[in-house]
């Protein structure tokens, strides 16, 4: 049976930080990944990642435009931290060699995202995530005497012990389908967000909220769950993302009658307003009959120099051609909101502890909280190294003054059971694959950018009707070797838990502040709901919602405009 100290499930950017710095305070790390590390997801973070490391920057700055952006839902405290930590991380990233873009006096060199007040979100073209995950896979391999890698391994529960500490995980192997026993001291939740509960959606088809579930499943407190980030600009049909490092470099955002409308919803920054309340600007255009007949308005790239889109955004131009049939160096691309990230999550503390003892999470599977209500552009990849790093040396300072736990290995026994019972389903009934579709579009159609009562209710209702469904869905594939039936059957069941969990907070949640706008709680209201919405399951498949309070260090809630 696999022991080690720290237990990490993820191997994105927060999993292989955090295996980084638990293998440097001096513990044994086990990293598992469902998909070899580096096609983890945030291998198409594309834009950039923030820090205030200019000399004329703060970190004051960085973390009041986070507040701000967060529509002062974020805990001030952990804002906090991260901004503070953030100039560190891109030093520590560029001495192991991540290649970030140098400007014309030899410096790093930045460029400008939404809601900031300076130009600082440094990035390598538009490959950011691509060059970091690579950059850090190089070190875990480097320090393999200490990391295991357990590569297409995929974690089907959490374990506890009789007191509820966490003590591993069960693991299948994805080549063989045996199951193990993956004992740990501490373990860390590092497996990224649940995109593909919307469809479309920026996100890969391997986003499928699982760990957000498992840890659901034990009775850990989910928290602002509703908070869904639409990004502005995606492509129709496919959802792929187009950067807002496009806007970053100067491009405009133009309706079909060639006015550029964000200055009537953001008159200072323009297509450079906050994530939520551009997307929002563009859905008003489209809903009001502004937008072009494919429920689109257009991004106009051709005002940034040709030379520069060839050179600081090579992807989007490759995207454009490929996937739109568009030039984007030489006319506007047709783009609209589409569901991109979930700031809601695994409810921790700014050293990544969770509400179960000894497990912890970090990265976009964690809600800190440092997004709040609104992520802003180029946060996230900063939230996954500052508390990837914290939580990786919390998890592994604990480890190392504890005992092993003696988990025995016939645990495996209900999961065997589980997974038999998926493979002898009778034939019949829907595919999987009809099912997630209609709770992806579901979820597109009523748990958006504009939501309200009625089409919330209707889309819970249809999220309970998807568990039943999905709980008898038969697969084809009885095999064991890379059966990924049977693990599409398994996330099925991780996503559908979380849309109950977005929905059941979205229909709590009567205002309207960052991402949740209900357009039947005009407004938002401090006085009633300046709160965290938590989410447990205890025992029954029923979600419990509790609140907790906002932490507000020094930035006192203001009208919020752009
Ligand atoms: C197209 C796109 C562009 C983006 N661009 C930017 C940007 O420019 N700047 C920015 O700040 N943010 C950006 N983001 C957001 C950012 O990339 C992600 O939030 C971040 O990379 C998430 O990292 P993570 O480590 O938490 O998860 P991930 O990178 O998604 O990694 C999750 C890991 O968990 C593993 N895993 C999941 N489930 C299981 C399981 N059951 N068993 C075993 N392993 C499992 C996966 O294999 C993977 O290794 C972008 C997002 C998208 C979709």
């Amino acid at each position: 049976m696999p022991s080690h100290d720290v237990l990490i499930i993820g191997a994105g950017l927060a999993g292989q930080r955090a295996a980084l710095s638990a293998a440097e305070a001096g513990a044994s790390v086990a990293i598992v990944s469902k998909v070899h590390p580096v096609r983890s997801h945030s291998v198409a973070a594309a834009g950039g990642i923030n820090a205030a490391l200019n000399p004329e920057d703060t970190w004051e700055s960085h973390a009041f435009d986070t507040v701000k952006g967060s529509d002062y839902l974020g805990d001030q405290d952990a804002i906090e931290i991260m901004c503070r930590e953030a100039p560190d991380q891109i030093l520590y990233l560029e001495h192991l060699g991540v290649t970030f873009h140098r400007n014309e006096t030899g410096h790093l060199g930045t460029r400008a995202f939404g809601g900031a007040s300076a130009a600082r979100t440094y990035y390598v073209a538009d490959i950011t995530g691509h060059a970091i995950l690579h950059v850090l896979y190089e070190q875990l391999m480097k320090r393999s005497e200490q990391i295991d890698r357990y590569e297409e391994w995929f974690t089907t529960d959490l374990l506890q012990d009789d007191e509820g500490r966490c003590t591993g995980a069960i693991c299948r192997d994805l080549r063989n389908g045996a199951l193990e026993v993956f004992n740990a001291k501490t373990t860390i939740l590092a497996s990224g967000g649940a995109g593909q509960v919307y469809k479309p959606t920026t996100n890969g088809l391997i986003v499928t909220g699982d760990g957000i579930a498992q840890a659901y499943r034990i009775g850990a407190k989910l928290m602002d769950m509703e908070m869904v980030q639409y990004h502005p600009t995606t492509l129709a049909g496919n959802g792929l993302l187009i950067t807002e490092g496009a806007r970053g470099e100067g491009a405009w955002l133009l309706n079909a009658e060639g006015d550029r409308f964000m200055e009537t919803y953001a008159p200072n920054k323009f297509e450079l307003a906050s994530r939520d309340v551009v997307s929002r600007a563009e859905q008003t255009e489209i809903n009001e009959g502004r937008g072009f007949p494919d429920g689109t308005v257009a991004l106009d790239i051709t005002k940034v120099p040709r030379r520069r889109t060839l050179e600081a955004l090579r992807e989007i131009v490759n995207i454009g051609r490929d996937f739109a049939g568009v030039d984007i160096t030489r006319e506007p691309i047709h783009i609209r909101p589409g569901m991109h990230y979930i700031m809601g999550g695994i409810k921790t503390d700014s050293d990544g502890e969770t509400t179960i003892s000894h497990l912890y999470a970090a990265g976009e599977v964690a809600c800190v909280s440092v997004h709040g209500g609104n992520r802003l552009g180029a946060n996230s990849l900063l939230d996954t190294l500052v508390f990837g790093r914290r939580s990786g040396a919390h998890a592994a300072a604990r480890a190392l003054q504890m005992p092993m736990p003696s988990t025995n290995a016939s645990r495996v026994s209900d999961t065997e059971k589980q997974i038999a019972a998926i493979m002898n389903r009778p034939e019949g009934g829907r595919r999987i694959g009809a099912i997630k579709n209609e709770l992806g579009e579901t979820m597109n159609e009523y748990v958006a950018v504009f939501r309200d009562e009625e089409g919330l209710q209707k889309a819970h209702e249809i999220v309970r009707r998807l568990k039943e469904e999905a709980a008898v869905a038969a697969i084809d594939d009885r095999g064991s070797v890379f059966n990924q039936d049977v693990i599409a059957a398994i996330e099925l069941g991780y996503m559908l838990d979380v849309a109950e969990t977005i929905v059941v907070g979205a229909l709590e949640r009567r205002e309207c502040r960052g991402a949740q706008w209900r357009i039947d709680y005009p407004g938002r209201n401090d006085e009633e709901w300046l709160k965290h919405i938590d989410i447990s399951m205890n025992g029954a498949d029923v979600p419990q919602v509790s609140f907790s309070p906002v932490t507000i260090t020094r930035w006192q809630p203001e009208e919020r405009t752009y």
